[in-house]
């Protein structure tokens, strides 16, 4: 038989390629503002669709289950080196599969089941893995949950210190997914440290502000820092764990064998992609450019009237709360997508909506930023999303009209035609 040229992915599964061609075209004609979301360049993509996936290597690099583990054995190295050096760390394990694995692999390796442990509450801007209810991490181990407080909506240190005094936890986490204010790092430590619990810091929404030198870093204060690799950072969708170095046997025996099987390998060469391109100079500029224009944007919106939670922000993150336009965040978010502006509803803290359809609406910068919008765009960006939410206001329960989303839709494609999308 004649040897034939492998067919492409157009080719054998046309229906596939078509949905991922449209999918790119959304992200081009989208304002993407979705907080945890980015663009990885092209580069990380390229490690993310390489033959590394069809590879096993159950272990750790020079100790493996498998043969052929000439060129894994390096790939897995180069991304500990390049994490361990981006953050200044011990120890690092790339394995984890995502942040929420990385997170549990946290706590097998420092806490028994049944074990008291504290994290910022869900409402109140922290993660479902931090011990809400319905996650593993709320069944298995005993939650108790902090918030923030009701004058000015930052975490409340006090609160945090005397239900760690009363409740004695073995594991203290800090770390947000809505949250748009720095943390103390030293001041979780020194509670912690109080009430002889170990500090786990979840960074998996500022890894990239921090590897960027834009937010202080947890890293020499806290036990264990867990984080995504796909948000502010820009890499691959992952997780990445970086420890001391008296928790580094635990860390990687609960990373594999404790939770996980065979490491994901075009994943860690994607993330090993993603640390070396935020080790170059200008990743300093991309991490202080989105606080630049998260600070514009959360600017231009009060000068439009609209309510901030804590009135501003410090990070990637714009929490708007809509209770004075009338409107609930679910209705917000449809209608704002419908006119090519993507986000989503989210709680604010003391909430009197049901988390379904909250009351507010979580703004993140890291995306546009990585097209290259300065906080001179920032005032447009406002307007828009302005007009957009007047659109849902004025709609209140029923659909908005194609002839008023279309000219808001073509206004986001003028506004983003001079930044090409990075990878696609
Ligand atoms: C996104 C996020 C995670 C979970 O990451 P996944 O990759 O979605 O599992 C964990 N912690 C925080 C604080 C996050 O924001």
């Amino acid at each position: 038989m004649i040897a034939h040229r492998e067919p492409s992915l157009r080719e054998v599964d046309p229906a596939l390629f078509d949905l991922i061609q449209h999918e790119d075209q959304r992200q081009r004609d989208s304002l993407r503002l979705i907080a945890s979301e980015n663009y990885a360049s092209l580069a990380v993509l390229a490690a993310t669709g390489s033959s590394l996936t069809n590879k096993y290597a159950e272990g750790y690099p020079g100790r493996r289950y498998y043969e052929g583990m000439d060129y894994i054995d390096p790939v897995e190295e180069l991304a500990i080196a390049r994490a361990r050096q981006l953050f200044s760390a011990e120890h690092a394990n790339v394995q984890p599969y995502s942040g929420s694995p990385a997170n549990l692999a946290a706590l097998l390796a420092l806490c028994q089941p049944g074990d008291t442990i504290m994290g910022l509450s869900l409402p109140a801007g922290g993660h479902l893995t931090h011990g809400w209810k319905v996650s593993a991490t709320g069944i298995y181990y005993n939650a108790v949950q902090y918030g923030v407080r009701r004058s000015d909506h930052r975490i409340d240190m006090d609160e945090l210190r005397e239900l760690a005094l009363k409740h004695r936890p073995r594991l203290i986490w800090c770390g947000h997914s809505a949250y748009p204010r720095e943390l103390d790092f030293p001041a979780f430590a020194a509670i912690a440290r109080e009430v002889g619990a170990y500090l786990a810091a979840d960074i998996a929404h500022i890894a990239g502000l921090i590897a960027g030198g834009a937010h202080p870093s947890p890293v020499p204060h806290a036990d264990v820092v867990t984080t995504t690799t796909h948000k502010t950072l820009r890499g691959p969708r992952g997780g990445l764990i970086l420890c001391k170095e008296s928790h580094a046997k635990a860390i990687d025996k609960a990373v594999f064998p404790g939770l996980q099987g065979g490491p994901h390998n075009h994943s860690t060469a994607a993330k090993a992609v993603a640390f070396h391109e935020a080790l170059q100079p200008s990743f300093r500029d991309y991490a202080h450019a989105i606080v630049a224009n998260a600070r514009a944007l959360a600017a231009a919106l009060i000068e439009r009237d609209h309510v901030l939670v804590t009135g501003g922000t410090d990070n990637h993150i714009v929490l708007l709360d809509l209770t004075r336009l009338g409107i609930g965040g679910r209705r917000a978010a449809h209608a704002l997508n419908l006119c090519g502006i993507e986000l989503n509803a989210n709680t604010i803290p003391f909430d009197p909506r049901k988390p379904f359809d909250p009351s507010g609406l979580r703004i993140g910068l890291a995306a546009i930023t990585s097209r290259g919008l300065q906080p001179e765009h920032m005032p447009a960006v406002a307007r828009l999303l302005d007009d957009a939410l007047q659109v849902a206001a004025r709609v209140g329960d029923g659909e908005p009209d194609s002839a008023v989303t279309s000219p808001l839709r073509g206004r986001v494609r003028e506004l983003l035609s001079p930044f090409p999308a990075p990878g696609l």
